[in-house]
């Protein structure tokens, strides 16, 4: 299997504090790098994990709260300053462009490398930002204060598997594979109909990861998250703190806990944690007793994402 993981950068909310940075995520998806908001202090995060800056081809930004996107400036004039040369492309809601220019007019910064900036309706509801060999990337909109956006990362359906054994036995000539691979049946020379299921395994499914943040609970996303391998929902408080997320425009650990049970996701990935919170182990322990399979995200973690069931039995 191809990678697919994820790193996380920065799990702190607003402020951030001696221990945590504020939102930033690195998502490796067959070799291409999508960089996952970009809060301050991110591209020393990247340097500390020895993340070469240029390798990143994607940047998407959820929304224009500070401690999404104040990193960017920095690690966009460091690319610069590393000799890059590639397309960089961001995508983020509207008002990302304007910012990083008037930023590099100020400091006369002169880019060397192509910079495109791609805007995102959140209003359009769930659309396709782009794609790659492997994989497409969406957004949907969450429910903030200002416009903002969820993000997803979906691996694209891989051709059937060919059972060798049989294939072998049959002696079917090697041109005939792809047809196979792709659903046909296998026309024998004396005219028997050999049925696909017979030659092929099913292909292992697509894994996909959802990011959630910022966010108020609200059960709309789940129909965009269903089935998702990881789900990072934004857990920004505890469920005593209820009222002030809510008011805020934030959720809690529980809500989280909720929305990866509504979406039947593999795997809850917490985080945007209350800089009030020393100890996170009870917003985990919260979220297990709804979601059993709840993460606490952390600076320099790094997550797999698995393949959640393989029915490798047909017939
Ligand atoms: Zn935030
Ligand atoms: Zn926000």
């Amino acid at each position: 299997l191809s990678r697919f993981t994820v790193k996380i950068l920065g799990s702190s909310s607003a402020t951030p504090t001696s221990a945590r940075n504020p939102s930033a995520q690195l998502v490796n998806c067959d070799e291409k790098l999508i960089l996952i908001d970009c809060g301050e202090g991110t591209q020393i995060q990247l340097r500390r994990m020895k993340v070469k800056l240029n390798r990143i081809n994607y940047i998407l930004i959820s929304h224009l709260h500070g401690d999404h996107f104040f990193g960017l400036i920095g690690l966009i004039s460091t690319m610069n300053l590393y000799g890059r040369t590639e397309e960089l492309m961001v995508y983020s809601p509207k008002g990302m462009m304007e910012i990083i220019e008037i930023q590099l007019l100020a400091s006369q910064t002169v880019l060397q490398f192509p910079l495109k900036f791609n805007v995102i309706d959140p209003n359009e509801g769930f659309i396709e930002l782009f794609e790659e060999k492997s994989f497409n990337v969406f957004s949907f909109p969450l429910v903030h204060r200002i416009e903002t956006c969820g993000f997803l990362i979906r691996e694209k359906d891989r051709p059937l598997k060919l059972r060798k054994e049989r294939i072998e036995s049959l002696d079917i000539p090697l041109d005939k594979f792809l047809e196979i691979k792709n659903g046909a049946n296998y026309l024998q020379p004396d005219g028997k109909i050999i049925p696909n299921s017979h030659l092929t395994y099913p292909p292992v499914k697509p894994r996909s990861y959802a990011y959630c943040s910022d966010t108020r609970y609200c059960e709309d996303i789940v129909e965009y998250l269903m089935n998702v391998d990881l789900l990072y929902h934004e857990s920004t408080f505890m469920q005593s703190e209820y009222e002030i997320a809510h008011e805020k425009y934030h959720s809690t650990a529980v809500e989280a806990a909720k929305i990866a049970k509504l979406a039947n996701a593999g795997k809850l990935l917490l985080g945007h944690y209350s800089a009030r919170y020393k100890d996170l182990l009870p917003l985990l322990e919260e979220a297990r007793a709804i979601f059993p399979e709840s993460f606490l995200s952390f600076e320099g973690m790094n997550i797999d994402i698995e393949v959640r069931e393989q029915n490798i039995n047909r017939e």
